[in-house]
Protein backbone atom coordinates (compact mmCIF):
# COMPACT_ATOMS: atom_id res chain seq x y z
CA UNK A 1 0.00 0.00 0.00
CA UNK A 2 0.99 3.40 -0.68
CA UNK A 3 1.17 6.11 2.47
CA UNK A 4 -1.70 7.91 1.57
CA UNK A 5 -4.15 3.93 1.03
CA UNK A 6 -2.34 3.25 5.06
CA UNK A 7 -3.35 6.33 6.19
CA UNK A 8 -6.70 6.09 4.55
CA UNK A 9 -7.22 2.58 5.72
CA UNK A 10 -5.87 4.14 9.27
CA UNK A 11 -9.23 6.48 9.64
CA UNK A 12 -11.61 4.22 8.67
CA UNK A 13 -10.20 2.17 11.78
CA UNK A 14 -10.11 5.12 14.13
CA UNK A 15 -13.42 6.00 13.16
CA UNK A 16 -14.84 3.04 13.46
CA UNK A 17 -13.03 2.88 17.30
CA UNK A 18 -14.49 6.62 17.93
CA UNK A 19 -18.44 4.97 17.15
CA UNK A 20 -18.26 2.57 18.89
CA UNK A 21 -16.50 4.44 21.93
CA UNK A 22 -19.64 7.12 21.28
CA UNK A 23 -22.15 4.01 21.68
CA UNK A 24 -20.27 3.40 25.48
CA UNK A 25 -20.41 7.22 26.13
CA UNK A 26 -24.28 7.29 25.47
CA UNK A 27 -24.70 4.04 28.03
CA UNK A 28 -22.46 6.08 30.62
CA UNK A 29 -24.12 9.04 30.00
CA UNK A 30 -27.63 7.31 30.19
CA UNK A 31 -26.66 5.88 33.41
CA UNK A 32 -25.97 8.61 35.21
CA UNK A 33 -28.79 10.46 33.93
CA UNK A 34 -31.81 8.58 33.26
CA UNK A 35 -31.54 5.41 33.88
CA UNK A 36 -33.91 3.41 35.81
CA UNK A 37 -31.91 2.03 39.39
CA UNK A 38 -33.47 -1.30 38.95
CA UNK A 39 -31.24 -2.18 36.03
CA UNK A 40 -27.88 -1.11 37.38
CA UNK A 41 -26.31 -4.45 36.79
CA UNK A 42 -27.18 -5.57 33.22
CA UNK A 43 -25.89 -2.15 32.59
CA UNK A 44 -22.58 -2.75 34.16
CA UNK A 45 -22.36 -5.86 31.95
CA UNK A 46 -23.50 -4.09 28.75
CA UNK A 47 -20.50 -1.43 29.47
CA UNK A 48 -17.89 -3.91 30.27
CA UNK A 49 -19.02 -5.74 27.08
CA UNK A 50 -18.91 -2.75 25.35
CA UNK A 51 -15.43 -1.25 26.66
CA UNK A 52 -13.30 -4.89 26.11
CA UNK A 53 -14.57 -4.37 22.54
CA UNK A 54 -13.42 -1.19 22.05
CA UNK A 55 -10.22 -2.12 23.78
CA UNK A 56 -10.01 -5.39 21.53
CA UNK A 57 -10.02 -3.58 18.36
CA UNK A 58 -7.46 -0.71 19.45
CA UNK A 59 -5.44 -3.35 20.31
CA UNK A 60 -5.49 -5.54 17.65
CA UNK A 61 -1.94 -6.88 15.93
CA UNK A 62 -3.31 -6.21 12.34
CA UNK A 63 -4.20 -2.19 13.63
CA UNK A 64 -1.02 -1.99 15.65
CA UNK A 65 0.95 -2.88 12.73
CA UNK A 66 -0.91 -0.19 10.02
CA UNK A 67 -0.08 1.67 12.80
CA UNK A 68 3.96 0.85 12.99
CA UNK A 69 3.88 0.94 8.94
CA UNK A 70 3.00 5.07 8.90
CA UNK A 71 4.89 5.47 12.10
CA UNK A 72 8.34 4.06 10.44
CA UNK A 73 7.17 6.16 6.72
CA UNK A 74 5.86 9.39 8.86
CA UNK A 75 8.01 11.10 6.30
CA UNK A 76 6.22 10.16 3.47
CA UNK A 77 2.83 11.77 5.11
CA UNK A 78 1.73 15.37 4.63
CA UNK A 79 2.06 17.29 7.98
CA UNK A 80 -1.67 16.95 8.88
CA UNK A 81 -1.26 13.04 8.10
CA UNK A 82 2.07 12.69 10.53
CA UNK A 83 0.10 14.54 13.65
CA UNK A 84 -2.77 11.87 13.52
CA UNK A 85 -0.15 9.11 13.27
CA UNK A 86 2.37 10.52 15.95
CA UNK A 87 -0.16 10.98 18.50
CA UNK A 88 -2.08 7.57 17.90
CA UNK A 89 1.74 5.79 17.50
CA UNK A 90 2.31 7.86 21.45
CA UNK A 91 -0.61 6.68 22.78
CA UNK A 92 -0.25 2.89 21.78
CA UNK A 93 2.83 3.02 22.29
CA UNK A 94 2.09 3.47 26.07
CA UNK A 95 -1.04 0.78 26.37
CA UNK A 96 0.41 -1.59 23.87
CA UNK A 97 3.20 -1.94 26.70
CA UNK A 98 0.97 -3.00 29.35
CA UNK A 99 -0.10 -6.37 29.25
CA UNK A 100 -4.26 -7.89 29.76
CA UNK A 101 -3.05 -8.91 33.29
CA UNK A 102 -1.58 -6.09 34.65
CA UNK A 103 -4.59 -3.98 33.15
CA UNK A 104 -7.04 -6.32 34.89
CA UNK A 105 -5.16 -6.19 38.46
CA UNK A 106 -5.12 -2.54 37.90
CA UNK A 107 -8.84 -1.83 37.29
CA UNK A 108 -9.55 -4.40 39.52
CA UNK A 109 -7.62 -2.86 42.55
CA UNK A 110 -8.84 0.67 41.69
CA UNK A 111 -12.73 -0.73 41.71
CA UNK A 112 -12.12 -2.27 45.01
CA UNK A 113 -10.23 0.49 46.49
CA UNK A 114 -13.00 2.95 45.57
CA UNK A 115 -15.31 0.92 47.49
CA UNK A 116 -12.85 1.60 50.75
CA UNK A 117 -12.54 4.87 50.45
CA UNK A 118 -16.88 5.46 50.17
CA UNK A 119 -16.20 2.85 53.68
CA UNK A 120 -13.00 4.90 55.36
CA UNK A 121 -14.94 8.28 54.62
CA UNK A 122 -18.01 6.59 56.22
CA UNK A 123 -15.78 6.22 59.13
CA UNK A 124 -14.13 9.06 59.27
CA UNK A 125 -10.54 6.79 59.28
CA UNK A 126 -7.79 6.82 56.78
CA UNK A 127 -6.12 3.94 58.40
CA UNK A 128 -8.82 1.98 56.53
CA UNK A 129 -7.86 3.47 53.48
CA UNK A 130 -4.11 3.18 53.75
CA UNK A 131 -2.96 -0.22 52.71
CA UNK A 132 -5.30 -0.03 49.61
CA UNK A 133 -3.38 3.30 48.45
CA UNK A 134 0.03 1.90 49.15
CA UNK A 135 -0.94 -0.93 47.14
CA UNK A 136 -2.29 1.71 44.48
CA UNK A 137 0.69 3.58 44.84
CA UNK A 138 3.06 0.37 44.08
CA UNK A 139 1.18 -0.35 41.33
CA UNK A 140 1.16 2.73 39.78
CA UNK A 141 4.88 2.57 40.04
CA UNK A 142 4.94 -0.89 38.00
CA UNK A 143 2.83 0.55 35.25
CA UNK A 144 4.98 3.77 34.89
CA UNK A 145 8.35 1.52 34.78
CA UNK A 146 6.69 -0.88 32.64
CA UNK A 147 5.50 1.64 29.90
CA UNK A 148 9.19 4.31 30.17
CA UNK A 149 11.61 2.71 32.81
CA UNK A 150 13.99 5.31 31.61
CA UNK A 151 11.97 8.12 33.07
CA UNK A 152 10.55 9.26 36.64
CA UNK A 153 7.77 7.15 37.46
CA UNK A 154 5.28 10.59 38.52
CA UNK A 155 5.85 12.31 34.52
CA UNK A 156 4.92 8.50 33.01
CA UNK A 157 1.82 8.87 35.20
CA UNK A 158 1.09 13.19 34.49
CA UNK A 159 1.47 12.38 30.81
CA UNK A 160 -1.71 10.28 30.23
CA UNK A 161 -3.74 13.50 31.48
CA UNK A 162 -1.40 16.11 29.88
CA UNK A 163 0.92 14.91 27.26
CA UNK A 164 4.20 16.94 27.40
CA UNK A 165 4.39 18.18 30.85
CA UNK A 166 6.77 17.48 33.34
CA UNK A 167 6.67 17.83 37.16
CA UNK A 168 9.82 19.26 36.49
CA UNK A 169 7.78 21.74 34.10
CA UNK A 170 5.44 22.40 36.54
CA UNK A 171 7.25 22.49 39.67
CA UNK A 172 8.59 26.41 39.48
CA UNK A 173 5.35 27.31 37.62
CA UNK A 174 3.07 26.37 40.79
CA UNK A 175 6.06 27.25 42.71
CA UNK A 176 5.64 30.91 40.89
CA UNK A 177 1.61 30.70 41.67
CA UNK A 178 2.03 29.88 45.45
CA UNK A 179 4.27 32.33 46.39
CA UNK A 180 1.90 35.06 44.78
CA UNK A 181 -1.12 33.44 46.46
CA UNK A 182 0.69 33.79 49.87
CA UNK A 183 0.34 37.83 49.89
CA UNK A 184 -3.52 37.48 48.50
CA UNK A 185 -4.44 35.07 50.91
CA UNK A 186 -3.18 36.77 53.62
CA UNK A 187 -5.07 40.06 52.50
CA UNK A 188 -8.14 37.94 52.18
CA UNK A 189 -7.82 37.09 55.93
CA UNK A 190 -6.95 40.25 56.93
CA UNK A 191 -10.31 41.71 55.16
CA UNK A 192 -12.69 38.80 56.48
CA UNK A 193 -11.30 39.95 60.03
CA UNK A 194 -12.34 43.72 59.04
CA UNK A 195 -16.03 42.48 58.40
CA UNK A 196 -17.80 40.03 57.35
CA UNK A 197 -18.54 39.54 53.47
CA UNK A 198 -22.34 40.06 52.59
CA UNK A 199 -22.46 37.51 50.13
CA UNK A 200 -25.92 36.24 49.94
CA UNK A 201 -27.91 38.23 47.24
CA UNK A 202 -28.49 35.15 45.23
CA UNK A 203 -29.41 33.12 48.02
CA UNK A 204 -33.23 32.16 48.58
CA UNK A 205 -35.88 31.13 47.45
CA UNK A 206 -35.29 29.84 43.34
CA UNK A 207 -38.31 27.54 41.76
CA UNK A 208 -36.55 24.77 39.97
CA UNK A 209 -38.38 25.44 36.43
CA UNK A 210 -37.51 28.59 36.28
CA UNK A 211 -34.01 27.73 36.87
CA UNK A 212 -33.76 25.00 34.26
CA UNK A 213 -35.16 27.94 31.88
CA UNK A 214 -32.51 30.29 32.84
CA UNK A 215 -29.57 27.80 33.13
CA UNK A 216 -30.52 26.30 29.25
CA UNK A 217 -30.88 30.16 27.77
CA UNK A 218 -27.49 31.51 29.54
CA UNK A 219 -25.75 27.88 27.88
CA UNK A 220 -27.22 28.73 24.64
CA UNK A 221 -25.97 32.82 24.91
CA UNK A 222 -22.56 31.69 25.47
CA UNK A 223 -22.64 29.34 22.39
CA UNK A 224 -23.69 26.07 22.95
CA UNK A 225 -25.13 24.84 19.95
CA UNK A 226 -28.61 22.82 21.16
CA UNK A 227 -28.95 20.71 17.96
CA UNK A 228 -26.19 19.24 18.78
CA UNK A 229 -26.78 18.77 22.31
CA UNK A 230 -28.61 18.52 25.51
CA UNK A 231 -28.44 19.93 29.38
CA UNK A 232 -29.72 17.71 31.66
CA UNK A 233 -29.19 16.92 35.27
CA UNK A 234 -27.37 14.54 37.25
CA UNK A 235 -25.53 14.18 41.19
CA UNK A 236 -22.45 15.01 40.08
CA UNK A 237 -22.35 17.64 37.33
CA UNK A 238 -19.73 16.28 34.30
CA UNK A 239 -20.43 16.36 30.31
CA UNK A 240 -19.32 13.75 27.83
CA UNK A 241 -19.50 13.83 23.78
CA UNK A 242 -20.83 10.97 21.88
CA UNK A 243 -19.73 11.69 18.03
CA UNK A 244 -20.81 15.08 17.43
CA UNK A 245 -23.50 15.36 20.62
CA UNK A 246 -22.28 17.07 23.48
CA UNK A 247 -23.99 15.89 26.81
CA UNK A 248 -23.82 18.48 29.69
CA UNK A 249 -25.19 18.19 32.80
CA UNK A 250 -25.45 20.73 35.66
CA UNK A 251 -27.53 20.30 39.70
CA UNK A 252 -29.53 23.11 41.16
CA UNK A 253 -29.84 24.08 44.22
CA UNK A 254 -33.25 25.66 45.40
CA UNK A 255 -32.08 28.42 47.47
CA UNK A 256 -29.02 29.45 46.07
CA UNK A 257 -28.81 30.23 42.78
CA UNK A 258 -25.18 30.18 41.85
CA UNK A 259 -25.15 26.39 42.73
CA UNK A 260 -26.58 25.13 39.55
CA UNK A 261 -25.60 28.54 37.31
CA UNK A 262 -21.69 27.72 37.89
CA UNK A 263 -21.89 24.40 37.10
CA UNK A 264 -24.02 24.92 34.05
CA UNK A 265 -21.37 27.86 32.35
CA UNK A 266 -18.50 25.58 33.83
CA UNK A 267 -19.81 22.22 31.61
CA UNK A 268 -20.75 24.63 28.75
CA UNK A 269 -17.00 26.16 28.79
CA UNK A 270 -16.28 21.93 28.15
CA UNK A 271 -18.53 21.79 25.16
CA UNK A 272 -17.81 24.72 23.70
CA UNK A 273 -14.87 23.12 23.25
CA UNK A 274 -16.25 20.03 21.90
CA UNK A 275 -18.61 21.75 19.78
CA UNK A 276 -15.57 24.12 18.47
CA UNK A 277 -13.13 20.66 17.22
CA UNK A 278 -12.65 20.47 13.80
CA UNK A 279 -15.82 18.01 12.57
CA UNK A 280 -13.65 17.38 9.73
CA UNK A 281 -11.05 15.71 11.51
CA UNK A 282 -13.64 13.74 14.10
CA UNK A 283 -12.20 10.17 14.59
CA UNK A 284 -8.52 11.64 14.51
CA UNK A 285 -6.31 13.53 16.94
CA UNK A 286 -6.58 16.22 15.33
CA UNK A 287 -10.28 16.30 16.01
CA UNK A 288 -9.90 15.27 19.51
CA UNK A 289 -9.50 17.90 22.66
CA UNK A 290 -5.32 18.61 23.63
CA UNK A 291 -5.41 17.96 27.12
CA UNK A 292 -7.06 17.51 30.07
CA UNK A 293 -5.54 21.06 31.14
CA UNK A 294 -7.06 22.62 28.09
CA UNK A 295 -10.45 20.96 28.68
CA UNK A 296 -10.02 22.82 32.25
CA UNK A 297 -9.03 26.02 30.79
CA UNK A 298 -12.25 26.21 28.62
CA UNK A 299 -14.67 25.38 31.15
CA UNK A 300 -12.42 27.68 33.94
CA UNK A 301 -12.20 30.31 31.57
CA UNK A 302 -16.00 30.85 30.98
CA UNK A 303 -17.11 29.94 34.84
CA UNK A 304 -14.24 31.90 36.41
CA UNK A 305 -13.09 34.29 33.76
CA UNK A 306 -15.99 35.64 32.10
CA UNK A 307 -18.97 34.31 34.58
CA UNK A 308 -17.63 36.24 37.34
CA UNK A 309 -16.99 39.13 35.35
CA UNK A 310 -18.60 42.74 36.05
CA UNK A 311 -19.28 42.76 32.45
CA UNK A 312 -20.92 39.49 32.28
CA UNK A 313 -23.14 40.30 35.02
CA UNK A 314 -24.11 43.41 33.39
CA UNK A 315 -26.00 41.26 31.01
CA UNK A 316 -26.99 38.36 33.22
CA UNK A 317 -28.82 40.73 36.15
CA UNK A 318 -31.46 41.72 33.95
CA UNK A 319 -31.46 38.31 32.11
CA UNK A 320 -32.11 36.42 35.66
CA UNK A 321 -34.71 39.46 36.65
CA UNK A 322 -37.04 37.89 34.22
CA UNK A 323 -36.91 34.32 35.77
CA UNK A 324 -36.75 35.48 39.24
CA UNK A 325 -38.53 38.99 40.29
CA UNK A 326 -37.31 38.77 43.64
CA UNK A 327 -34.08 40.21 42.22
CA UNK A 328 -35.20 43.61 40.77
CA UNK A 329 -33.40 45.46 43.90
CA UNK A 330 -30.95 43.58 43.68
CA UNK A 331 -27.78 45.63 42.96
CA UNK A 332 -25.03 44.20 40.85
CA UNK A 333 -22.26 45.43 43.39
CA UNK A 334 -24.30 42.68 45.54
CA UNK A 335 -24.29 39.96 43.34
CA UNK A 336 -20.59 40.47 42.25
CA UNK A 337 -20.33 40.38 45.91
CA UNK A 338 -21.91 36.73 46.11
CA UNK A 339 -19.99 35.53 42.84
CA UNK A 340 -16.57 36.18 44.28
CA UNK A 341 -16.87 35.16 47.59
CA UNK A 342 -13.72 34.15 48.86
CA UNK A 343 -12.82 32.87 52.62
CA UNK A 344 -9.75 29.31 53.38
CA UNK A 345 -11.55 26.29 53.40
CA UNK A 346 -10.76 23.25 54.08
CA UNK A 347 -12.44 21.74 51.23
CA UNK A 348 -11.10 21.60 47.71
CA UNK A 349 -14.35 21.27 45.72
CA UNK A 350 -16.17 24.70 47.91
CA UNK A 351 -12.68 26.68 47.46
CA UNK A 352 -12.89 30.26 46.05
CA UNK A 353 -10.89 31.13 43.61
CA UNK A 354 -8.39 33.28 45.72
CA UNK A 355 -7.24 29.84 47.94
CA UNK A 356 -8.70 26.82 45.13
CA UNK A 357 -4.73 26.55 43.71
CA UNK A 358 -3.01 25.69 47.09
CA UNK A 359 -5.25 23.00 47.59
CA UNK A 360 -3.73 21.30 44.31
CA UNK A 361 -0.22 22.62 44.95
CA UNK A 362 -0.50 20.60 48.01
CA UNK A 363 -1.70 17.23 46.31
CA UNK A 364 0.15 17.75 43.42
CA UNK A 365 3.41 17.81 45.50
CA UNK A 366 2.21 14.90 48.07
CA UNK A 367 1.18 12.31 45.24
CA UNK A 368 4.80 13.46 43.59
CA UNK A 369 6.24 12.39 47.00
CA UNK A 370 4.41 9.06 46.96
CA UNK A 371 5.73 8.45 44.09
CA UNK A 372 9.40 8.79 44.35
CA UNK A 373 9.26 7.78 48.09
CA UNK A 374 9.72 11.42 49.81
CA UNK A 375 6.56 10.54 50.96
CA UNK A 376 4.94 7.65 53.59
CA UNK A 377 1.20 7.02 52.96
CA UNK A 378 1.18 6.32 56.35
CA UNK A 379 2.40 9.91 56.95
CA UNK A 380 0.18 11.74 54.95
CA UNK A 381 -3.16 13.09 57.42
CA UNK A 382 0.06 14.44 59.19
CA UNK A 383 1.31 15.80 56.21
CA UNK A 384 -1.92 16.96 55.59
CA UNK A 385 -2.60 19.04 58.48
CA UNK A 386 0.76 20.49 58.21
CA UNK A 387 0.32 21.99 54.89
CA UNK A 388 -3.09 22.96 55.21
CA UNK A 389 -2.02 24.98 58.37
CA UNK A 390 0.73 26.41 56.33
CA UNK A 391 -1.13 27.35 53.50
CA UNK A 392 -4.84 28.43 54.73
CA UNK A 393 -4.24 28.86 58.37
CA UNK A 394 -6.88 25.63 58.99
CA UNK A 395 -6.35 22.57 60.79
CA UNK A 396 -8.79 19.32 59.61
CA UNK A 397 -10.25 18.07 62.74
CA UNK A 398 -10.86 14.65 60.78
CA UNK A 399 -9.51 12.35 57.55
CA UNK A 400 -12.53 12.75 55.98
CA UNK A 401 -12.23 16.75 55.78
CA UNK A 402 -8.55 16.13 55.03
CA UNK A 403 -6.65 13.78 52.95
CA UNK A 404 -10.11 11.65 52.52
CA UNK A 405 -11.77 14.17 51.11
CA UNK A 406 -10.82 13.21 46.94
CA UNK A 407 -11.75 10.04 45.44
CA UNK A 408 -8.50 10.72 43.07
CA UNK A 409 -6.12 9.10 44.47
CA UNK A 410 -8.22 5.61 45.52
CA UNK A 411 -9.35 5.07 41.89
CA UNK A 412 -6.00 5.49 40.60
CA UNK A 413 -5.67 8.92 39.29
CA UNK A 414 -2.93 10.21 40.35
CA UNK A 415 -0.97 12.50 38.23
CA UNK A 416 -4.60 14.19 37.92
CA UNK A 417 -4.22 16.77 40.44
CA UNK A 418 -2.23 19.29 38.48
CA UNK A 419 -4.38 19.78 35.38
CA UNK A 420 -6.82 21.45 37.67
CA UNK A 421 -4.38 24.39 38.45
CA UNK A 422 -3.11 24.86 34.82
CA UNK A 423 -6.37 24.79 33.15
CA UNK A 424 -6.75 28.22 35.82
CA UNK A 425 -3.18 29.29 34.79
CA UNK A 426 -4.02 28.55 30.90
CA UNK A 427 -7.44 30.10 31.18
CA UNK A 428 -6.52 33.49 33.14
CA UNK A 429 -4.12 33.24 30.14
CA UNK A 430 -5.41 32.61 27.03
CA UNK A 431 -8.37 35.54 28.96
CA UNK A 432 -5.54 38.58 28.60
CA UNK A 433 -4.53 37.38 25.26
CA UNK A 434 -8.06 37.70 23.81
CA UNK A 435 -8.48 41.14 26.12
CA UNK A 436 -5.69 42.00 24.34
CA UNK A 437 -7.01 41.20 20.65
CA UNK A 438 -10.41 41.71 21.07
CA UNK A 439 -10.25 45.51 22.41
CA UNK A 440 -14.11 46.11 23.77
CA UNK A 441 -14.53 42.59 25.33
CA UNK A 442 -15.76 43.90 28.46
CA UNK A 443 -18.35 45.72 26.40
CA UNK A 444 -19.44 43.12 24.35
CA UNK A 445 -20.00 41.04 27.69
CA UNK A 446 -21.99 43.13 29.13
CA UNK A 447 -24.06 43.24 26.21
CA UNK A 448 -24.41 39.57 26.01
CA UNK A 449 -22.19 39.07 22.77
CA UNK A 450 -20.11 36.33 23.61
CA UNK A 451 -19.62 35.57 19.96
CA UNK A 452 -16.24 37.57 19.41
CA UNK A 453 -14.65 35.49 22.33
CA UNK A 454 -15.72 32.17 21.61
CA UNK A 455 -14.59 32.69 17.87
CA UNK A 456 -10.96 34.11 18.98
CA UNK A 457 -10.93 30.37 21.20
CA UNK A 458 -11.99 28.37 17.76
CA UNK A 459 -9.03 29.98 16.49
CA UNK A 460 -6.57 29.48 18.32
CA UNK A 461 -7.16 26.31 20.96
CA UNK A 462 -10.63 24.29 19.70
CA UNK A 463 -9.25 24.31 15.84
CA UNK A 464 -6.08 23.14 16.66
CA UNK A 465 -6.88 19.88 18.56
CA UNK A 466 -4.07 18.05 19.57
CA UNK A 467 -1.64 19.38 16.40
CA UNK A 468 0.39 20.96 19.42
CA UNK A 469 1.12 19.62 22.87
CA UNK A 470 -0.39 21.96 25.36
CA UNK A 471 2.65 24.41 26.51
CA UNK A 472 3.33 24.99 22.90
CA UNK A 473 -0.25 25.52 22.19
CA UNK A 474 -0.42 28.09 24.93
CA UNK A 475 2.58 30.00 23.60
CA UNK A 476 1.00 30.18 20.61
CA UNK A 477 -2.09 31.65 21.40
CA UNK A 478 -0.94 34.12 24.32
CA UNK A 479 2.67 34.65 22.87
CA UNK A 480 3.78 33.14 26.05
CA UNK A 481 4.54 29.36 27.76
CA UNK A 482 2.58 28.55 30.55
CA UNK A 483 3.32 31.12 33.78
CA UNK A 484 1.21 32.12 36.59
CA UNK A 485 1.62 36.05 35.95
CA UNK A 486 -2.08 36.53 34.53
CA UNK A 487 -3.94 34.13 37.11
CA UNK A 488 -2.52 36.52 39.91
CA UNK A 489 -3.20 39.25 38.41
CA UNK A 490 -6.44 38.62 37.66
CA UNK A 491 -6.71 37.72 41.29
CA UNK A 492 -5.33 40.63 42.77
CA UNK A 493 -7.94 42.26 40.71
CA UNK A 494 -10.62 40.26 42.40
CA UNK A 495 -9.94 40.82 46.17
CA UNK A 496 -9.15 44.47 45.19
CA UNK A 497 -12.70 44.32 44.90
CA UNK A 498 -13.56 42.45 47.90
CA UNK A 499 -11.30 44.71 50.08
CA UNK A 500 -13.31 47.98 48.90
CA UNK A 501 -16.32 45.74 49.82
ZN1 LIG B 1 -14.16 20.61 34.50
Amino acid sequence: MTPRESYDQFVIRLRQHADLAAALRLMEWDQETFMPAGILESRARQIGALAALVHERQTDPRFLALVDDLAARAAELDPEQQVDVRETAWRLGRERRLDTALVRARSELHAQARGVWIEARRVDDFAVLAPFLQRIVDMERRVAGTIDPSRPAYDVLLEEYEPGMSAAAIAPLFEGLRAGLRPLVDRLRARLERAPLSSGALCGDFALDAQRHFNRIVAEQLGFDFTRGRLDEAVHPFSTTIGEDVRLTTRYDPHDLRYGLYATIHETGHGLYEQGLDRHAWGTPRGHACSFGIHESQSRLWENQVGRSAGCWRHLLPLARQFFPQLANTSLDAVLLAVNDARPSLIRTEADEVTYNLHIILRFELEQGLVDGRVAVGDLPSVWRERMQQDLGLVPQTDRDGVLQDVHWASGAIGYFPTYTLGNIYAAQLMSAAEAALADLDEQLASGDFGALLHWLREHIHRCGQRERAPELIRRATGSLPTPGPLLTHLDRKLAVLERA
